[in-house]
């Protein structure tokens, strides 16, 4: 088999060898020698293309059987279902080897998490704040970690970890190899990039924000909620073809009342996950979705990065992300491992700003389709949506030279041909979109 170009053990090969995979991909192949020879590295290669075992395989060859307490390995990223998606991969590599390895998260017992870190452990897992709260204890120690892999860091920093990144960074042993691996790369990133590893190698499968070729992206220009929940629940009925969809809307609450709704419409079809539900019930609405026996799968930006659920078939952004970064996470979880996989974007007026964003980044256009003919198109406006659009007709009529506009449906045949602007409004347009976010 052509891992053979890898320098892998007997151990790993058995592994691989019983998930039936043939060859690395291209991140795989290119990390391992670098992860080996110790230097720190940044990987960027798309959504869906091997980035864990590209630092699994790596990490686990170089492992050696120890029974010292403390970890030496540590793999941080943003959220609690990531923690044990990793653990997971660890398991399908580890079957043969004797690695002890641990998932550190929160909303879960510490004291059980404290006794286990007690008992000695080679790998952790962990989202940034329940670590350094485990670390404040005193039980977990990270004097001994030899190497740092930091997945998804994007996320980390949009989800309000920032501090305690930066907290256990500073408390880990200057000698150590660092890893970071993502399918995009921000300014923010950088920064920690250059003030905490050393001399990174970089490797760019293909540039930062490249979406998948497989992934057929479209959109449609929806005015307003009602609308958009009539044309969801348009495709979920007319299109058999939309057999595991998750559907990403931009807040907590949207997401509830969208589920709400669905959930009267397909009352057997559809789960809901964001931060705000116990960490049973998150749990229980991805696996339900992840084994198929949910068709849809409500969601906050919360399950947009690095998560690997079966054979999504598709992405529904209900609403336009607010960040190129996240449209391109977020339509990654189709089309992974070489599958296919169907992007669809709803976008209204005010979303069409970050559609130029997005467009931009890409440096390419999502092609529009026209809404269909059964779709209803609703004038009730949300108590959410009222208030702005109140605002919206107060500052027009208070400009003198107020003239009214094409109405928004009018603007289709415009809206078909895609104008990125000039390179300075593309700027300022990428740094307005950067400076708040919904969720
Ligand atoms: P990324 O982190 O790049 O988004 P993942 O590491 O989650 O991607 O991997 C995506 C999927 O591809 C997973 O289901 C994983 O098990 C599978 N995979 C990883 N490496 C290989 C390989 N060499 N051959 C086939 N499938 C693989
Ligand atoms: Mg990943």
């Amino acid at each position: 088999m052509s891992f053979d170009k890898l320098n892998l053990n007997k151990a790993l090969i058995s592994s691989l060898d019983d998930l039936g995979y043939i060859e690395p991909t291209p991140i795989q192949e290119k990390a391992f020698p670098i992860i080996m020879s110790g230097k720190d590295m940044i990987g960027i290669a798309q959504t869906g293309t091997g980035k864990t075992f590209a630092y699994l395989l790596p990490i686990l060859r170089n492992l050696k059987f120890s029974d010292q307490k403390h970890p030496r390995v540590l793999i941080v990223v943003p959220t609690r279902e990531l923690v044990l998606q990793i653990v997971k991969e660890i398991e399908k590599l580890s079957t043969y080897t004797s690695i002890r390895f641990l998932a550190i998260y929160g909303g879960t017992n510490m004291a059980t998490q404290k006794q286990l870190v007690y008992n000695g452990v080679d790998i952790i897992v962990a989202t940034p704040g329940r670590l350094v709260d485990l670390s404040l204890t005193g039980i977990l120690r990270l004097k001994d970690i030899k190497q740092l892999v930091i997945d998804e860091v994007d996320q980390m920093f949009s989800l309000g970890f920032r501090q305690q990144l930066l907290s256990f960074l500073e408390s880990l042993p200057n000698k150590r190899q660092n890893l970071m691996f993502s399918a995009t790369m921000n300014e923010e990133i950088e920064a920690v990039i250059a003030k905490y590893f050393y001399q990174p190698l970089k490797i760019e499968v293909t540039p930062h924000g490249t979406p998948l070729e497989k992934i057929i992206q479209v959109c449609y220009h929806v005015p307003n909620f009602n609308t958009k929940v009539n044309l969801l629940e348009y495709l979920l009925k007319n299109d058999e073809s939309l057999n595991k969809v998750l559907v990403f809307s931009a807040t907590k609450k949207l997401a509830d009342s969208l589920f709400d709704t669905l959930k009267l419409r397909f009352p057997d079809d559809v789960v809901v996950i964001h931060s705000n539900l116990s960490q049973t019930a998150r749990i229980n609405s991805l696996k339900q979705f992840h084994e198929g026996t949910k068709r849809v799968l409500v969601a906050t930006d919360i399950v947009a990065r690095g998560l690997d659920i079966t054979d999504v078939t598709h992405v529904i952004n209900f609403d336009t992300p607010e960040t190129p970064e996240d449209y391109i996470h977020r339509i990654g979880r189709t089309g992974r491992a070489n599958k296919d996989g169907v992007a669809i974007t709803f976008i209204n007026e005010a979303e069409q700003e970050y559609q130029v964003a997005i467009e931009t980044m890409m440096n390419k256009a999502i092609p529009y389709e026209s809404l269909p003919e059964g779709v209803v198109v609703s004038k009730v406006l949300t108590d959410d949506e009222l208030p702005k659009m109140i605002d919206k007709i107060k500052q027009k009529k208070g400009k003198d030279n107020y003239v009214p506009g094409p109405a928004f449906h009018e603007k289709k045949e415009k809206n078909k041909k895609v104008n990125l602007g000039s390179a300075s409004q593309k700027e300022k347009l990428k740094g307005k979109i950067r400076t708040y976010r919904r969720n």
